[in-house]
């Protein structure tokens, strides 16, 4: 745990208490400030009581008194509206903060990789961490992949930091300095609370703002908006970059052609051949990867080791088991088009069984229309149903859901009964997972336990 001295006597406001505003909370109190902390869930008051946490509404607050307003990423401070509490704070002339600015006040002397992009960050992140690790250097992997930074052990200056950071992270952590900063793609995501997709792209610019020339910003040029960025930076001369792509060959950067990576054209290794990193997406992930650590001053032949020793990621296309001719795949972290687009396109020689749904996101699933010809039909749940399905009426066949559980059941039954080779039931919902589950891992369990079931029950029938 991290334990922030410079808080001792301070009076500190938490907002939000669900993970890393449990840990901020807990972390601050051995630190010896003074902690009010509030969330608007009951169900979350009640966890931070049982931690033993102090709970106070912080409607009554005098906010003149206090020194710093600490909060959760998931609570807007902006658009569509600011928590109403951030307003009052703001007119006292406090400005929310996040756990992550006080990791990097506290922990200054270490060093700093922050990822971010619209997918691949906890990939690239969990990425980093392993070759880092396998390489002996002390490393703490945290952020917005679910580990809360306060909870990460303190390092010294050969140590570092690999941090997996939003863009609601990036506007609450003014100070926050990368020596590695990676931008992996922007696709729009999160508008609602970003105020339309200037404000998006404005925040997730930040990760590179406190960047010093020593600094190296990896940025990939494969989508308009991060080529955008690329180029009025290079012009501008005043920041270390390197380029990344998947597609284009640049000789001063790192990139992959025909499934080898290259270092400014010397190639360092086939990407085709490691399953756990599947797919053009997950070699731009190899991409960045390999960038961060190069501008680390790491030796290609480390990276290359710990690039193949990758276990890979739950939740992100895990093939939970295979049986008769189907096998089953969990990417429940697939929370919008673009991310379920990724999978769809790495099983379009399979026979896919598509389920699909959960809360939408703006957008819908119009832009996935290419992919459906190799999508034999879909299992559609969840609120996402009732607009769904028009975009999906007379292109490919569908069935509507009602959960989940309805959809996994129906979708191996149709895959088993075709006996076709090759089939492959895909969770890739493309929404968010909140109007049936808690967060994507709670829904990719669900799902893996109900395969299990499936597979026990036709068993048991066979
Ligand atoms: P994030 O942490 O940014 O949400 P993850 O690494 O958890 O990203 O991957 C989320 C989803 O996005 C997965 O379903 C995966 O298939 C897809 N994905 C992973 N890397 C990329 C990428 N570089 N570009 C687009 N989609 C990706």
């Amino acid at each position: 745990m991290i334990v922030p001295d410079r808080f001792k006597d301070q009076r500190v406001a938490i907002l939000g208490l669900g993970r890393s505003g449990r840990s901020v909370a807990l972390s601050l109190l051995k630190a010896g400030a003074h902690v009010f902390a509030w969330d608007d869930q009951e169900s979350a008051r009640d966890a931070a009581r049982e931690q033993g946490l102090p709970i106070m509404d912080l409607d009554s607050l005098a906010w003149e008194g206090i020194n710093c307003l600490i909060l959760s990423p998931g609570i807007p401070h902006h658009y569509p509206a600011p928590h109403p509490l951030v307003a009052q704070a703001r007119a006292a002339g406090l400005s929310p903060i996040s756990d992550l600015e006080i990791l990097w006040q506290s922990q200054p002397q270490a060093r700093y990789i922050g990822i971010t992009g619209t997918n691949g960050k906890s990939t690239t992140t969990t990425l980093i961490g392993h070759i880092i690790k396998e390489s002996q250097l002390p490393v703490e992997v945290g952020g917005n992949l679910g580990i809360p930074v306060l909870d990460l052990n303190p390092l010294n200056e050969t140590g570092i930091y690999v941090l997996e950071v939003s863009s609601y992270q990036l506007e609450t952590s003014p100070s926050l300095h990368f020596n590695v900063s990676v931008l992996l793609n922007i696709t729009p995501d999160h508008l609602e609370r970003h105020g339309g997709m200037e404000g998006y792209i404005a925040a997730k610019k930040l990760i590179y703002k406190n960047s010093s020339p020593q600094d190296t910003f990896v940025v990939s040029v494969d989508d308009p908006h991060c080529l955008a960025i690329y180029e009025t930076l290079k012009s501008s001369g005043k920041i270390n970059l390197l380029p990344i792509s998947t597609y284009k060959t640049l000789l001063d950067g790192i990139y992959v052609k025909e499934g080898v990576l290259y270092e400014k054209s010397h190639p360092v290794l086939n990407l085709k051949v490691f399953d756990r990193l599947k797919g053009q997406h997950n070699w731009q992930n190899v991409t960045a990867t390999y960038g961060a650590l190069r501008s680390m001053g790491f030796e290609e032949e480390v990276i290359v080791r710990g690039i193949a020793s990758f276990p890979g990621l739950a939740h992100r296309q895990q093939r939970i088991t295979s049986y008769k001719n189907v096998t089953f795949v969990n990417d429940s972290k697939a929370t919008n088009a673009d991310a379920a687009a990724k999978a769809l396109t790495c099983y379009q020689d399979s026979r896919l069984y598509w389920l699909l749904g959960g809360r939408p996101k703006e957008g819908g699933i119009t832009t996935l229309k290419p992919y459906f010809p190799s999508v034999e039909h879909v299992f559609l749940y969840g609120e996402a149903a009732s607009s769904f399905h028009v975009t999906l009426e007379g292109r490919v066949p569908y069935t509507i859901c009602k959960t989940l559980e309805e959809a996994t059941e129906k979708a191996t039954k149709l895959a088993l009964d075709d006996q076709k080779a090759n089939s492959v039931v895909l969770l890739s919902p493309a929404c968010a997972s909140f109007d049936q589950f808690r967060d994507f891992e709670a829904r990719g369990d669900a799902f893996c336990q109900h395969v299990q079931e499936m597979i026990r029950l036709e068993q048991k029938k066979a």
